[in-house]
């Protein structure tokens, strides 16, 4: 089967694509033929070795995956069924999804819900489903649309695009905020956003522990900066989920939008997650993400293309999701 290998030996990082058997995937309880896998933002960074995600080589990347079941050890997965795979160290620790076959833990699948094609699920993928974490806290703060608008952050990339469009079919004044709203504003409009600004009005440090407030909430893929300026502005009794790092780890700010303005910083983990509340979080996107918005959100590529489209995701030039066909 064709893989995608990252290898590193005495320092030397290698990207390639090659035939692996099936005896070479690591021990688990469940085999499945992935579909497709995708591009998040953290593949860009293993897959480019950006950043140390990988923690053992040889590795296959993708951090996720969506397939059917050939055979399974666990009472809970049949052969022929439709699942999809988010996080757990997939792809970092334990060969991942950009392959034809991977061979996981039957606890780390979630079924793929019946309003999705196996396609659809990986288009939403990691990102998606952490983007709709991150409307569930959101809500889980008492944030509903009558509150105020809400801004996401990093809107045309992968988590930014799917927590617009599933904002704005729920009913909220989405806020987009992103470097190409010249390029990209038209589509973040089409998603559902009522008003963009530029992402430089949020990146540089502030003294001021607090801003004018301007929105009830927010999702922020950006962290450093960027999150300490939406914090000062955010509105009280409102909920900021954090879920990125685009712009930097780094996060200075004060406790004053926390104590005086009763703001909660919501953390969201998609990579271990409880598997009730990913169940929950696929539920909600069967519901309220628009099939439609998701076809606008996605494009194609085959196994080849992985690389460039890796080098792309990490200098911030890849549009909403990538899925890539395996096979392809
Ligand atoms: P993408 O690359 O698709 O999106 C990131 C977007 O962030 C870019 O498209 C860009 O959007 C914006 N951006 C890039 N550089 C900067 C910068 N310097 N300052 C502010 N914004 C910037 O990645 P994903 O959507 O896959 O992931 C987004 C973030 O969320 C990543 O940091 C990723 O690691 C994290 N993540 C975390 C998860 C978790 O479980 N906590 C799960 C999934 C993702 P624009 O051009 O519109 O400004």
């Amino acid at each position: 089967m064709r893989a995608l290998l990252l290898n590193k030996v005495d320092d030397e990082f290698s990207v390639e694509i090659t035939d692996v058997s099936e005896d070479q995937l690591p021990e688990a309880d469940t085999l499945v033929a992935v579909e497709y896998s995708t591009i998040n933002y953290k593949d860009g960074l293993a897959i480019t070795d950006s950043s140390p995600i990988v923690r053992s080589w040889p590795m296959v990347p993708g951090v996720d995956f969506a397939g059917t079941v050939l055979s399974s050890e666990s009472e809970n997965f049949g052969v022929g069924d439709r699942v999809v795979l988010n996080g757990w160290d997939v792809g970092e620790k334990h060969w991942g999804g950009l392959a034809e076959r991977a061979r996981v833990d039957a606890g780390w699948l979630t079924s793929i819900p019946e309003e999705f094609s196996t396609y659809q699920a990986a288009a939403i993928g990691t990102a998606g489903y952490t983007a709709m974490l991150c409307v569930l806290a959101l809500e889980d703060h008492g944030i509903t649309p009558d509150s105020g608008s809400i801004l996401v952050t990093g809107a045309a990339g992968g988590v930014g695009s799917v927590a617009v469009a599933v904002l704005s079919r729920l009913g909220y004044e989405v806020i987009a905020s992103s470097g190409r709203v010249e390029e990209e504003g038209e589509y973040l409009t089409s998603l559902g956003a009522s008003e963009l600004i530029h992402r430089s009005e949020l990146a540089e440090p502030s003294s001021r522990p607090l801003a004018k407030a301007r929105w009830a909430g927010a999702i922020d893929v950006a962290g450093s900066h960027t999150l300490a300026n939406v914090l000062a502005a955010t509105a009280p009794r409102g909920c900021v989920a954090a879920c990125g790092l685009a712009q930097g780890m780094d996060l200075e700010t004060s406790v004053a939008p926390l104590i005086l303005r009763g703001v909660t910083l919501a953390g969201i983990d998609s990579v271990h997650e409880v598997a009730e509340r990913r169940d929950q979080a696929w539920k909600r996107l069967a519901t309220d993400l628009d099939v439609n918005m998701l076809d606008a959100i996605t494009t194609e590529v085959g196994l080849d293309a992985v690389p460039q489209v890796a080098a792309d995701i990490v200098s911030g030039k890849v549009r909403g999701r990538v899925v890539v066909d395996v096979a392809g």
